[in-house]
Formats: C-alpha cells, sequence, structure tokens
C-alpha cells in the first residue's frame, strides 16, 4: 500500500490508513445502504427530506459540523463537516434523490434486501451505494481518532436525477479545494462526461373540425420537416472525445392533439441533445436554431420555434486526468482493492457545477452503471465496502493527517 500525500510523496500514511480500515466493518456500508433504500426518495414523487434527516442524525452523532440548507420547500441539502488543521479541503458529495421505481421489478423496490452479497433496490447503485460508502468511511475516521490535515466533508444533495437545483445551490456558497462525486463508476475514476440540453420545441397549425381538415393547419403534419431535419442533425453530429465518445441527439417525446375529432393547433417536440466536453452549450443552442431557421426557409409555411428549455442536470465537463489529484485519487482507489483506471461517462453528473465553481473535481463510486435506473437495480456488498475503504484512503491521502 503506497500512498502519495498531496504535495509530497510520504508514505507514511500505511498506519493510519490500516487504524481507519480497522473502525470498518465489511458489513457497514451495505447495513447502512439498506436502510437508505427504505427511504423512499423518488425524484418528482418523493420529497429528499426523510434522507436528510436520516444523513443529518447520523453525522451529528458522530460530532460533526451540520448544516442544513432548503433548496425548496422539503427538500433540503445537507453539509457537514469534519474540521482538519486547515489543509485542503475534500468533499464527497452525492445525491440523495433516485429515479422513480418503474416496472419489472423481482424484488421489494424499497426492501433493501440482500441476496448472494448483492444488495437490491432503487438507488442501491445510483447513489445511495456512494452515500452509504462515504457515511461509513467517515464513521471510520472519527472512530479510528486518526485527525485530517484539511476539512473533510459530506454535501449530500437534492434534485441530481432532474435539474441539480441542490448543486446548483451548494456550489454558489460552497467552494472546498477537491471535490468526489459519488456515483456509480464501477471504482473507475471519472473525469469527463457528457452533459444534456433539452429544448421544447413547438410547431403551430390552426385548429378545425376534423370532419374538414383543409379547414385547418394540422401541426402533426407541419411538424413532419422539423422532425426529419433534427433527425438529420443528429445523424450529422461529429467529434470525439477520448473517455466519453461522441455527441448525440435524439427526439424523445412528441406531444399533440387534444381530441380525436379535432385538428391539433400545437405540436410540441422535446429533443435531447448530448454534448462531449469541448462543446458550447450557448453554441449547441445556436445549431438548433440553425437547423429550425433551415426548415423555414425551405417550408414557408411551418411556424417553429424553441419554446423553452427543459431543466437537465447541466452542461459537460472535464478534469486534467494528469493532475496530481486525480493521479492521487487512482493510487487510493488501487490500494482499496479497485481498478482505478480512468473513465468517462455518457451521463450526465453533478461534477459539471463543482467544475464550473473552479472545483478539482472526478466522480467515483460503488456500483455498476449499467444497472442505474434499471428493474431489479443491485450492487455488490463487497464492491461497496471497497467503495468505502477508496473513499477513506482518498480523504487521508488528500487532505493528509494533522501533525
Ligand atoms: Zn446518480
Amino acid at each position: 500500500m503506497t500512498f502519495h500525500l498531496w504535495g509530497s510523496e510520504r508514505n507514511d500514511l500505511v498506519e493510519p490508513g490500516r487504524t481507519i480500515v480497522e473502525h470498518l466493518a465489511p458489513e457497514r456500508a451495505s447495513t447502512l445502504l439498506a436502510d437508505l433504500v427504505r427511504i423512499r426518495s423518488q425524484n418528482s414523487i418523493d420529497a429528499e427530506v426523510a434522507v436528510a434527516e436520516y444523513i443529518a442524525g447520523f453525522v451529528d452523532r458522530l460530532g460533526l459540523e451540520v448544516e442544513v440548507e432548503e433548496v425548496s420547500p422539503g427538500r433540503p441539502n445537507v453539509i457537514a463537516r469534519l474540521v482538519g488543521a486547515g489543509g485542503p479541503s475534500l468533499t464527497f458529495n452525492s445525491h440523495m434523490d433516485t429515479v422513480p421505481e418503474g416496472a419489472g421489478w423481482t424484488r421489494g423496490p424499497f426492501d433493501g434486501s440482500i441476496v448472494d452479497r448483492r444488495l437490491y433496490g432503487r438507488g442501491a447503485v445510483d447513489a445511495k451505494g456512494s452515500l452509504a460508502a462515504i457515511l461509513a468511511a467517515i464513521e471510520a475516521f472519527v472512530l479510528s481518532g486518526v485527525r485530517l490535515g484539511g476539512d473533510v466533508s459530506v454535501s449530500a444533495v437534492v434534485d441530481e436525477e432532474a435539474g441539480s437545483a441542490g448543486a446548483r445551490a451548494l456550489t454558489k456558497h460552497f467552494v472546498p479545494d477537491f471535490a468526489i462525486v459519488g456515483e456509480p463508476t464501477s471504482l473507475e475514476v471519472v473525469v469527463a462526461h457528457r452533459g444534456s440540453l433539452r429544448p421544447v420545441i413547438v410547431v403551430h397549425g390552426r385548429t378545425a373540425h376534423s370532419s374538414v381538415p383543409s379547414a385547418g393547419e394540422n401541426a402533426i403534419y407541419r411538424a413532419l420537416p422539423v422532425i426529419e431535419a433534427l433527425r438529420s442533425y443528429a445523424l450529422e453530429l461529429n467529434g470525439e472525445h477520448p473517455l466519453c465518445g461522441s455527441p448525440s441527439g435524439a427526439v424523445t417525446v412528441i406531444g399533440a392533439g387534444v381530441g380525436e375529432n379535432v385538428i391539433p393547433d400545437r405540436c410540441e417536440i422535446i429533443f435531447d441533445r448530448r454534448m462531449i466536453p469541448g462543446e458550447v452549450e450557448e453554441l449547441v443552442r445556436e445549431e438548433i436554431e440553425a437547423v429550425l431557421a433551415k426548415v423555414r426557409s425551405a417550408h414557408p409555411e411551418v411556424r417553429v420555434a424553441v419554446e423553452r428549455h427543459l431543466p437537465t442536470t447541466g452542461p459537460s465537463s472535464e478534469m486534467d486526468p494528469s493532475s496530481e489529484f486525480v493521479r492521487t485519487v487512482q493510487q487510493a482507489v488501487v490500494a482499496a482493492g479497485g481498478p482505478g483506471t480512468l473513465a468517462g461517462m455518457t451521463g450526465a453528473c453533478d461534477m459539471t457545477h463543482f467544475r464550473a465553481a473552479g472545483v478539482a473535481t472526478v466522480a467515483l463510486g460503488p456500483g455498476d452503471p449499467l444497472r442505474a435506473h434499471e428493474p431489479d437495480e443491485n450492487i455488490d456488498v463487497d464492491e461497496l465496502h471497497r467503495g468505502a475503504i477508496a473513499y477513506a484512503y482518498c480523504a487521508l491521502a488528500i487532505c493528509g493527517e494533522a501533525s
């Protein structure tokens, strides 16, 4: 086990590392995860308040400084600090909301049952597994008596699965030196992720009785060249990021019609555009406007415009993979028995808000990202434990031990 302490190459973290792991029971993170899975926090169905109360109570009992920030009614972020001795500060950030339960489960989505050393439940992977591993690591720090050089904090936020209201509010006033965003990465170190932009494009027509279609303008028919143009635009997107792949676009929702005997006067098209690091959101908005302008000039009868943009997690972001911070995290993960390899994410994540605030950030967590948002979402409890050790080693390596 070799640690590279921030700013030096000392290897004297072996002993405190061992002491901390001695206070981290192999089943601890899975016990906490089962508790978290049993507290429902499906985005747009349940608020996160009960999860926030659980976390705030847990860290308060450990003696951390706890702050609760209400982002909107019933939706609080929790920030808890283990105060260090003035060295570099690190936050472990993750989100408390999950996607809705959905259909197709063969086990109870809110039972937290363990079968063949896998824990099942909505959020087990995304991202309550990371939250549980973070809490287990913090508890082991406190119990071990090892004192860190810098502040280490837990920042648990609301609303990552929709508009990232929690991380947006948090990073306005909370700017640590380093952040590790707990998302399922199979313990790979994610340094880049794609972002998303979701315009709602509206095509207008004129309503009429459907027995006389020619008396109106059918907005669904008017939408056809718009849909075709968006399809061509998506097919022609190019660019390649070494870890995140290519940009993409897709029409994902179409809404029109008020009755089976009425010519529709309005057709709404939602376009889901995924941006790779390097693509600028403002320029992508302009690209989409240009697509619509081309349709209007080829088909003057089509009245089409971007009406609004749906909230998303945010734009893409990336972190220099050769930075000392990234290499330190990689080494800490390897020391914990994880892969620690560099990776990119095709989806979006709250890392973007920390990067925008100037915080050096990676995403790292236990759990297979392909199982996120699926029925029978589940996580390997041994990987969960390795995740907790990896987080503890990261904090020790980044914040250092107080002398
Ligand atoms: Zn997530």
